[in-house]
């Protein structure tokens, strides 16, 4: 299980690895007792990543503002899931956002240290530029130093890089974690670093040696929301269609009969059936834009299979989904576009061609919606995999 961030911070700060003064605030009120100085950020506590991008973390200047911004971050669900609580924390004035993580690796059963110069919100570009380091034996501080050098850091920042991955070592085997990690970590002008955002997850099979753990996890309440757990499977480096389904099984046979018209996926994703999650219509639509905007986030990702069958809720709410994600990117492209013109192509918030078909009610409304959004829309799954492959195909004929 996952700890919350300001759970996270608290074990980083016993450790030694620097944060920032923080607060954690049960209700909006809470903020006229800050003791901490403006400017401040506030930040939705969810076990869900992500945060920034949809507007759970934000930077406040004065009480009224932070009142006021409190307000809205504990009524914005974060892929159906509302905060119990928000962390009030320092601004820091960095410049530079690096990805470090001690990570359990199950199937060569070791430590792994990973490390990435690309931190930050754009996953994409932390993994192209990731580093890794087995932890073969003993661990040695000579394991987080040959990982801060892979990274390609020198001097002073190499040395401090070291020693807080060296302490998330040291941290993740005290407490028998999986996994711990710090992104961003941030990096002032002045090479100063700070852990900025923490992700602990704990391995719930040694809670018993570990009760301050458990307590911290016993207050934890996961019946009421539904995050999207799963991340997009990534199949072959030259495939060019992404698929985005509801339930293993769906997602599986959409995936064989994509690979038996000749098509190459890129990669697929499952957003939850509806009979395996306690599901509720908003969870349904949350995970759905998140599936969305993680398939879209992936590169190679050229033609997108939409293939969801609901009962939850009626095709046209899906369909609204799809639109509103699809008008955000726009606006978003643009918004890119009018700085830079030449990044519009190359840059991850490109949007790949999209094939829907959804299997429910109010199907006819959900074609209307999705027609006007230039979204290839079909009836049968035979007819979606051959519209998916004639897209791929002159996708890679164009490129
Ligand atoms: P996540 O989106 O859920 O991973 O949330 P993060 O805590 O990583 O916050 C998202 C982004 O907000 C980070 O990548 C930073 O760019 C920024 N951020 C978060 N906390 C701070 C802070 O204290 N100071 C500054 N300057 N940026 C921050
Ligand atoms: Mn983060």
């Amino acid at each position: 299980m996952d700890l919350l961030e300001y759970q996270a911070k608290e074990l980083f700060r016993e450790m030694g690895i620097p944060v920032l003064p923080s607060q954690r605030i049960d209700r909006p009120k809470d903020l006229k007792g800050l003791t901490i100085p403006y400017p401040v950020v506030l930040k939705s506590q969810v076990y869900i990543g992500g945060r920034g991008r949809v507007g759970g973390v934000r930077f406040v200047e004065n009480t009224i503002d932070a009142v006021a911004a409190a307000q809205t971050i504990f009524n914005l669900p974060i892929m159906g899931e509302y905060p119990k609580v928000l962390l009030a924390e320092a601004k820091y004035n960095a410049d530079r956002e690096f990805y470090l993580a001690v990570v359990l690796n199950r199937s060569i059963r070791r430590p792994v240290l990973l490390g990435s110069q690309q931190g930050g919100i754009d996953v994409q570009a932390a993994m192209d530029q990731m580093q890794h380091v087995i932890v073969e034996r003993e661990f040695s501080p000579y394991y987080a130093r040959r990982l801060a050098l892979k990274m390609g850091l020198q001097g002073d920042l190499m040395i401090s890089v070291a020693s807080i991955l060296e302490k998330m070592y040291r941290l993740f085997v005290q407490k028998d974690l999986d996994l711990v990690e710090i992104n961003p970590l941030g990096v002032s002008p002045s090479e100063a670093v700070m852990a900025l955002d923490g992700k602990v997850t704990v391995n719930d099979d040694a809670l018993a040696r570990h009760p301050s753990l458990a307590a911290l996890l016993e207050t934890q309440d996961k019946a009421s929301f539904e995050p999207l757990t799963e991340l997009p499977v990534m199949m072959e480096a030259d495939g060019q269609i992404g698929i985005l389904c509801n339930g293993a099984g769906l997602t599986m046979a959409t995936m064989d009969l994509i690979c038996q018209a000749g098509g190459k996926p890129a990669s697929f994703l499952n957003i939850g059936g509806e009979t395996q999650w306690n599901s509720s219509p908003d969870g349904l639509r949350q995970r759905l834009e998140r599936g969305l905007e993680l398939m879209t986030q992936t590169r190679q990702v050229r033609v997108l299979l939409v293939n969801l069958v609901s009962s939850l809720i009626p095709c046209d709410e899906i369909a609204k989904v799809i639109t509103a994600f699809l008008r955000h990117r726009i606006r978003e492209l643009r918004g890119v576009s009018e700085i830079r013109p030449d990044t519009l192509i190359t840059h991850t918030l490109r949007i790949p061609q999209m094939v829907v078909r959804l299997v429910g009610s109010e199907c006819d409304r959900a074609k209307t919606q999705l027609a006007n959004a230039q979204v290839t829309i079909v009836d049968t799954l035979d007819d979606a995999v051959a519209q998916t492959i004639v897209l791929a195909k002159s996708v890679a004929r164009n490129s």
